[in-house]
């Protein structure tokens, strides 16, 4: 068998490279995927009692490009959607990020105007503040509601989802959540914000949808490699895997969700509820509230991270500490050896926690500065 192009994953950024090559290009592209269907972790299905679920975890899409927008736009229609967000704290549901309204539930109300007087002389109205911004004021009930939130929204929830403290990651993601000055409870501030209609796999199937493109799922590349030629390839898969892990594994943190399915909905407010603090899970999801879909029942998704363990489960989030992107860097030269006739891309290619924006127009890039030259 001959092709043009290799691509190895099925994923947003596998995807839009094959379709792109096959419709501007006119050239073969085989996509080879290892699991039993394409999307990648935005892959969603009907469960056994007809709810439309996301297999890996949420996916809400959000973005701010304009490009990505209208690009995704031609293989789907959209249903508007606003993420929103409550956290489980000291007995109450309240809003993440933690705004003005999780301010007056929790805090004894002179404390609170007090807080919030202070918040909107120094930010403004509506702002959205780092932590690491109120910590370093000088204003006491600042630094005051910096370390409530530190402890009671961030540092429980972090120390679940990384097994890891706050100290021991990089400073960058501790010091970026956010506190909204505002009654605003919208999760997300992107310009665009919405799900694909009839779901991403719907999405997907259109994309890849064109005679030039031929998918072979189930199939790991390594295995079809020699047999096939190809003149180039992408490679979307992990990249120390693809160099044998000869300098050592890049690790990731993983998850595992337990499906539930409830026979009366909603079965909570929002589709997302945080548990910073107790439980050995860190969130549960109700898809109903993110797909719009009607009828009786409804499943949910309850999320407990955990060790990644190749082959046992799968690579989630790439572990955000400096040591580790030096050993990406390492495998980064090593790519670059290969002369191009290789491409790395995505957040396993590139090591990198993308979001599904981001991961198109990544890919949307690297087609038109190396690919159309
Ligand atoms: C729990 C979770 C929730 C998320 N929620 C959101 C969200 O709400 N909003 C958002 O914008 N983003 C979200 N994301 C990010 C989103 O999943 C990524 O942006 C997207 O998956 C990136 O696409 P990709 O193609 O780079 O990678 P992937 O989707 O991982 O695709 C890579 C594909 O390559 C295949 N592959 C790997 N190795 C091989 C091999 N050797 N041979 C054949 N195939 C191979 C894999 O099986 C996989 O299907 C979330 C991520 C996670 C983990």
């Amino acid at each position: 068998m001959r092709t043009d192009w290799l691509v190895v994953g099925a994923g947003f950024t596998g995807a839009v490279l094959a379709e792109r090559i096959a419709n501007q290009l006119g050239q073969n592209v085989l996509v080879v995927e290892r699991r039993d269907h394409i999307a990648g972790n935005a892959f969603d299905h009907y469960d056994e009692h007809g709810v439309l679920v996301h297999k890996y975890g949420p996916h809400i899409f959000h973005t701010n490009s304009e490009k990505v927008w209208r690009y995704l736009s031609r293989f789907t229609e959209w249903r508007p959607y606003y993420h929103r967000v409550r956290a489980w704290i000291e007995g109450q549901l309240v809003p993440v990020p933690f705004n003005l309204t999780a301010l007056r539930t929790l805090f004894p109300r002179r404390s609170a105007e007090r807080i919030e007087d202070a918040l909107v002389e120094s930010f403004g109205h509506g702002a959205r503040v780092p932590i690491l911004r109120l910590k370093e004021s000088n204003c006491p009930e600042l630094v005051e509601l910096a370390q409530y939130v530190y402890r009671y929204v961030y540092e429980g929830y972090t120390t679940k989802q990384w097994g890891l403290r706050p100290e021991e990651l990089s400073p960058s993601v501790t010091g970026r959540v956010p506190v909204a000055v505002s009654v605003d409870d919208r999760y997300f501030t992107d310009t665009y914000q919405a799900m694909p209609l009839r779901g991403y796999t719907a999405m997907f199937r259109r994309m890849l949808a064109h005679p030039k493109i031929k998918i072979m799922l189930q199939t790991d590349y390594r295995d079809i490699a020699r047999e096939v030629q190809w003149e180039r390839m992408i490679y979307t898969g992990p990249i120390d895997e693809f160099f044998s892990y000869e300098d050592g594994h890049l690790p990731y943190r993983s998850l595992s969700f337990e499906m539930r399915h409830f026979g009366d909905s909603p079965h909570q407010p929002v589709a997302q509820v945080n548990y910073p603090s107790e439980y050995a899970f860190t969130r549960i999801s109700e898809f109903k509230h993110m797909t719009g879909q009607n009828g009786s029942g409804t499943t949910v998704a309850i999320e407990y991270p955990e060790r990644h363990e190749p082959g046992r489960n799968e690579p989630y989030y790439p572990i955000p500490r400096d040591e580790y992107r030096e050993l990406y860097n390492g495998y980064l030269a090593k790519s670059r050896k290969l002369g191009g006739k290789v491409l790395f891309a995505g957040r396993l290619g590139e090591y990198k926690y993308l979001n599904m924006d981001q991961a198109v127009g990544a890919a949307l890039s690297l087609f038109e500065k190396e690919i159309v030259r």
